[in-house]
């Protein structure tokens, strides 16, 4: 009985051998042709090495995993800002002069501005009061400007003494630039540290196989990058709806380098991104005021005079028809603008610069705004939630500007935006619509614009774009041999 239990064991354990083996021969099957030396001998691998062979393989994805991949990504591309100490809530031991050792290091501590945060407010999280807050405005003198607007994810560091009290201060003023209040000394005093800003110039190139943000990824850009370059080519390509696998771009930007640590995203210097194999372009110039824009090859601003879309939505619900069978009425009824469904709150922007000519209530339309962009042009905002507070009839607004928040006012079954572009007074399709487009550059600037960015920056584009296609094709190649 024992014995039969014993050979059945056996029969199972090399079962699942051979299975093992199974397994793994395809692997086996491709790497029984690899060889340094081509013209030697092939020596056949061992079934008796697959132990070895398997646990060199781990161990060596270990090394790499553990050390040396870390080690060599953050040589790439060092952290962008110091290691957040978050601080907890226990009492500090106090320090008392028998363990007190001469050689201690100021123990700063960082604390980063959560949304919503003041800085009274991270004060008061530190035990410190108002009067601290106090000493550092007036200790910092002109860099005190700094602390009137702070932003979420900034950065101050405190120095706080063994009794909680505030030692000292630090805080950027701007980004070239760090304040460290010290109120320790026998004089409370401000030192102002100049920071090494420099640019350095990237390049990367992306194919999109999911996303834009997982190209943008793949292709070494941080998210931030990715946004600045969706922003660039929003006029022209529709990112929602647009977008196709096997697009691609190539992106010349700037990263900004502090101290030597990299601090930050510079401006997109070049770019081109093909979409559904139309390509377009854009090259940063500084204007004749000094100012600096993107434009076309051809010199058109990438800047167009209207937005295609004002809203951030999920779906378009309903397009324009001149005439629609109104599934409950029975009749031609026509739908004269484009529905984007969209969460209730989602803020709407003005489609282009303009004044706002109504701001009210209009019957089915519900809360309504209706801007005008020039002499023949204005578009037209329903079913908005709420508006925006201050807004009012004959007030400018900036494209891009919020002007109302998505909702479901008047005759609507969900929250969406019912958008109008309307040439004359006539109600035309927003997504075929031929938008107006922008001026050129002038003739002068336009020929510096020609000599000075694009001949050189296409001419790298289009290097790196030859660069990119031949390692495709070595790649292939490889792959066929
Ligand atoms: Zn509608």
């Amino acid at each position: 009985m024992a014995e039969e239990k014993q050979g059945a064991r056996q029969a199972r354990k090399q079962a699942i051998c051979r299975k093992a083996q199974r397994r793994h021969s395809h692997f086996y099957a491709r790497c029984a042709h690899w060889s340094f030396n081509r013209s030697g001998e092939i020596e056949p691998i061992r079934w008796r090495r697959e132990r070895l062979v398997l646990a060199g393989t781990a161990l060596l994805i270990t090394l790499l995993s553990g050390f040396i991949m870390p080690a060599w990504a953050s040589a790439m591309r060092p952290a962008p800002t110091p290691e957040v100490h978050s601080l907890l809530p226990l009492a500090l031991p106090k320090i008392t002069p028998a363990n007190f050792t001469a050689a201690t290091v100021d123990d700063w501590q960082v604390v980063r501005v959560q949304p919503g945060q003041t800085l009274s407010d991270i004060f008061t999280a530190r035990g410190l009061g108002m009067t601290d807050l106090q000493k550092v405005m007036d200790t910092a003198g002109s860099a005190k400007t700094a602390l009137h607007n702070i932003r979420p994810g900034q950065e101050f560091d405190f120095l706080l003494g063994s009794d909680g009290s505030l030692k000292g201060f630090r805080f950027d003023q701007d980004q070239a630039s760090r304040a460290t209040i010290r109120l320790d000394g026998t004089r409370p005093s401000v030192a102002i540290q100049q920071r090494d800003l420099d640019l350095r110039e990237q390049v990367a190139h992306g194919v999109i196989r999911s996303s834009l943000y997982a190209a943008g990824d793949q292709a070494g850009m941080d998210a931030a990058m990715v946004g600045k370059l969706a922003d660039l080519f929003k006029y022209d390509i529709d990112f929602v709806q647009d977008l196709r696998v096997g697009d691609s771009f190539t992106v010349i930007y700037d990263d900004i380098y502090r101290d030597g640590v990299r601090y930050g995203q510079g401006n997109i210097i070049a770019a081109e991104f093909v979409n559904q194999d139309k390509r377009y372009t854009a090259y940063r110039f500084k204007k004749a005021d000094g100012s600096y824009g993107w434009y076309s090859e051809d010199g058109r601003p990438i800047q167009k005079s209207f937005l295609r879309i004002p809203v951030d939505f999920t779906r378009i619900s309903s397009q324009f028809t001149a005439t629609r069978m109104h599934p409950i009425l029975g009749r031609m009824r026509a739908h004269k603008g484009v529905d984007y469904a969209a969460p209730s709150g989602t803020p709407i922007h003005a489609a282009g610069d303009g004044v706002i000519k109504y701001h009210g209530w209009e019957r089915g339309y519900g809360n309504f705004v209706v801007i005008q962009h020039n002499n023949s042009i204005s578009t037209a905002y329903g079913h908005m939630s709420r508006f925006v507070k201050g807004q009012r009839v004959g007030e400018r607004v900036r494209q891009g500007e919020v002007i109302g928040y998505v909702g479901m006012t008047g005759l609507a079954t969900g929250p969406h935006l019912h958008y109008e572009f309307r040439v004359n007074g006539v109600q035309r399709n927003p997504q075929t619509v031929t938008l107006p487009k922008p001026e050129p550059l002038p003739a002068v600037q336009m020929a510096r614009f020609k000599a000075e960015v694009v001949k050189p920056q296409l001419a790298r584009l289009t290097e790196l774009d030859a660069r990119i296609t031949l390692a495709r094709a070595n790649v292939r190649a490889n792959h066929d041999n």
